[in-house]
């Protein structure tokens, strides 16, 4: 069996995978560890059953330690050794790593190195490797990076416009995020054209409460919308994405507040919440929206914001690709899930010629469906993304 884990400072998020049939993992039960330091929370759902516990975790070691033992009571594993490996989601690789690691005593620095970078996720990811590492000293841990697909990216995707010394001595580049789940659709691509990865150009839209882009060319990243931070690129739930830089001290000043503060009001009361006013949540805008509530107006106007910085995107990255976009995808999600946002989207792009099919843009659909007419110059797809199983598949190749 594998486990993927998805922790942060107070917080351990898992699914395990029964992997005997390695081409098909299989998931058992996945869970969430909650209120970690505070008194403790864990939830364990298994064949569409939920199973609360309020065991006592006062470290992510006790958190662990809670987790192992409910598997053997719920009869899920009967050995904790049945578990030859571990699949952590980590955020932050920083420029050092570029695709999934064995997490050894250097890899695990690189971590330590990237908090700078990724304060808020990194502390989580480490202190939860360590306290599996103490519980499950036998398997196998693995480390799966968000930025890791993306340092494939040429300089000039990733400078910015700055003096060059903030790179050389600070890092100061773009590294883009949500690359899990970008490697994931690309090879579900390959799989859906029946075409080599590497002969693979995309444009993938991964829109979620977090939100980016990605131009996939040739199979690998080219370009994508988050930059130093998961703050840049598209409007989000509450980040704001791109806007000017200057606007920090200007804000600063008129609020009497320091950048910290403005930049906190940038990632949690911007996006969709700061100008719909009504929720950071695609589902209560679209309803505000269409059904003409008092707020109507300004959640209508919220989805043409947020529609038009993705067009203004696809259009950017098929210009990359020199026109030869083998799809456009929309996934997590409000990609998966709003067939609203995929049209007012597609309908904003004019440099291309783009028909959705309404019947399938808001049809049911299993794991993936194509959207587009046959009329049109590139077909747009709706797939569901899956981080976790990506993540197995890769803790997977280290056990072979
Ligand atoms: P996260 O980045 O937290 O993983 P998700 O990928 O789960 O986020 O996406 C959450 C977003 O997806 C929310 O804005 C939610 O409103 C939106 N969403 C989920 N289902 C639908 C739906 N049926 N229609 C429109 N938006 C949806």
């Amino acid at each position: 069996m594998i486990l993927v884990v998805n922790a942060g400072s107070s917080s351990i998020k898992f699914k395990l995978y029964d992997i005997s049939q390695k081409n098909n993992p299989i998931s058992l039960v996945e869970g969430l560890a909650e209120r970690i330091k505070v008194d403790g929370a864990l939830t364990i759902k298994m064949n569409d059953k939920k199973h609360q516990f309020d065991d006592k975790m006062d470290d992510h070691l006790m958190a662990v330690k809670s987790i192992l033992n409910r598997f053997k009571e719920l009869k899920v594993i009967e050995n904790i050794e049945d578990i030859k490996g571990i699949g952590f989601r980590v955020v932050h690789g920083g420029d050092k790593i570029v695709k999934p690691v064995e997490l050894t005593d250097e890899n695990k620095k690189t971590i330590e190195e990237n908090i700078r970078l990724a304060p808020l996720h990194n502390p989580g990811a480490l202190t939860a490797i360590e306290a599996f590492e103490k519980g499950l000293p036998n398997a196998k841990l693995v480390g799966c990076f968000d930025t890791s697909f993306h340092q494939t990216m040429p300089e000039k995707s990733f400078l910015y416009t700055v003096p060059y010394s903030w790179y050389k001595e600070y890092k100061v580049r773009k590294y883009g995020f949500h690359g899990i789940s970008f490697d994931y659709i690309t090879e579900e691509c390959a799989k859906i054209f029946n075409k080599k990865k590497e002969k693979l150009n995309l444009i993938i839209c991964h829109l979620g409460n977090g939100a980016s882009m990605c131009c996939v060319k040739h199979g690998q990243s080219f370009d994508t919308t988050m930059g130093l931070t998961p703050l840049a690129g598209l409007m989000m739930g509450t980040r704001s994405g791109d806007i000017d830089a200057s606007i920090l001290q200007y804000m600063a000043k008129e609020l009497n507040k320091d950048v910290y503060e403005i930049t906190d009001i940038l990632n949690k009361q911007s996006g969709l919440l700061g100008i719909s006013e009504i929720s950071s949540d695609m589902r209560d805008i679209t309803n505000e929206a269409f059904h003409k509530g008092e707020n109507a107006n300004r959640a209508y106007l919220t989805l043409e914001l947020y529609s038009e910085r993705v067009a203004e995107y696809i259009v950017k990255y098929a210009n990359h690709l020199q026109g030869n976009v083998d799809a456009i995808v929309f996934t997590a999600g409000i990609g998966e899930n709003s067939s609203v946002i995929r049209s007012w989207a597609m309908e904003r792009v004019k440099l291309m010629n783009i028909e959705i099919d309404k019947e399938k843009n808001e049809a049911d659909y299993d794991l993936y469906m194509e959207i587009s007419t046959p009329n049109s110059d590139v077909p747009v797809f709706k797939i569901r993304t899956d981080e976790e199983l990506m993540i197995c598949k890769e803790t997977l190749k280290f056990l072979k």
